[in-house]
């Protein structure tokens, strides 16, 4: 087998994942040869070509969505760190990819994989002199001084919780240690930011890191999916928490359950924004009595659909994080109506589309100088 062809057939069994840091996810496109390139967006917003790989396909645990799991029956890639750093070198200097996302499956224990994953890197960052965007995995049960280093080498770092709890992850992935090989590196991740200078970090930064859930294979809520996303947000700075919606794969022991629909991995991710941005925690979230958001509607309409409408929002005095709460309201919006009621009032809807805000979206739930504007209701 070529490499190209190697790299073809552990990207045809990746599970497709939302392409990093969009807003509204999206799948991956594939290159033209074939291989999984998607996207990813750098700090500065610029997006760019993310190859999408693992070292092996080969994997010595068994978690019962995945397609690599151990004894599944498909024809198996590995690659050596120095034939991937070759391989994504050749494409990366093709133009097809500016970056690579490295995972790997275990064999041999995650310690070892862990290792092949940094030397893969060290050979891009100092062989080949790859100076651009790589996001190292970081495998369950890997050690501190392996997370420091990958920290050293890496523009992110991830390591998926795939559950939000003990008790959700045994019947996922019944090898995999909640606390002590998932949560323990995200905490190391964060100590390390916290107590070591940023010069130590991949040109002189530290990466942030990312995680991502499989959701609704094994009866969790919303609620125990949030709370932990809340979490990680405050407590172990994470940049993003991504949701994956469950679709079952032939071979696997959840073959026979239905996939998840994407609907509620958009609402999570809605819901995970105003956690994460616009200041709301989970308890105000609105979760019905099976602790699930309401499919039917954003979670930001439903929470103003039960508080505002009674106490509408008075956009002339209204704090920023007031005015965030507003559904068409962002953080955007809300730096504009501060801006421009220092000279005026705001007086009419068309104040507030003057201001780019969707002032449909907003009308119901806000008061200009003290009245209701007067606004159609919409039909659907
Ligand atoms: S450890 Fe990773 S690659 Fe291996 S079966 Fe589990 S999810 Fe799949």
């Amino acid at each position: 087998m070529s490499s190209l062809e190697k790299l073809q057939s552990l990207t045809d069994q990746m599970h497709l994942e939302p392409s990093e840091d969009a807003d509204c996810p999206a799948m991956p496109a594939k290159h033209k040869n074939d291989v999984m390139v998607g996207t990813a967006a750098l700090p500065n917003g610029r997006q760019i070509k993310l190859l999408k790989t693992l070292l092996t396909s080969a994997c010595e645990r068994n978690c019962y969505y995945c397609p690599f799991r151990a004894g599944r029956d498909f024809r198996r890639a590995t690659f050596t760190p120095d034939e991937m750093a070759e391989t994504f070198t050749a494409i990366n200097r093709a133009g097809a990819a500016e970056g690579v996302f490295l995972s790997s499956g275990i064999i041999r224990g995650g310690i070892s994989s862990q290792d092949k994953l940094i030397d893969t890197a060290e050979i891009l960052r100092h062989k080949y002199r790859f100076n651009g965007y790589i996001h190292l995995k970081i495998m369950p049960g890997a050690e501190r001084a392996q997370v420091e280093r990958a920290m050293q080498l890496a523009n992110r770092v991830s390591i998926n919780l795939e559950a939000p709890n003990t008790s959700r992850l045994e019947k996922l992935a019944p090898r995999k240690q909640f606390l002590d090989e998932l949560i323990q590196p995200l905490r190391w991740v964060e100590e390390i930011r916290r107590s070591q200078p940023q010069h130590l970090g991949w040109n002189g930064r530290w990466p942030s890191s990312v995680t991502q859930f499989v959701v609704g294979a094994v009866g969790e809520s919303d609620l125990e999916l949030l709370e932990t996303t809340e979490k990680t947000y405050r407590q172990l700075r994470l940049q993003r928490a991504y949701f994956s919606a469950f679709h079952p794969i032939e071979g696997t022991p959840l073959e026979n359950l239905p996939a998840t629909p994407l609907v509620r991995q958009n609402r999570l991710y809605e819901a995970s924004f105003l956690l994460r941005d616009y200041g709301f925690s989970v308890e105000e979230l609105p979760f019905d009595s099976h602790g699930n958001l309401p499919l039917n509607l954003d979670p930001k309409l439903a929470w103003a659909e039960m508080y505002l409408n009674e106490k509408p929002v008075e956009l002339n005095h209204a704090s920023r994080q007031e005015l965030m709460r507003v559904p068409g309201i962002g953080a955007k919006g809300a730096a504009a109506i501060l801006t421009a009621r220092q000279q005026n009032k705001l007086q009419e809807l068309e104040d507030l589309k003057r201001l780019g805000i969707n002032s449909s979206k907003a009308a119901p739930f806000i008061l200009l100088n003290g009245k209701k504007p007067a606004h159609q209701l919409s039909l659907i």
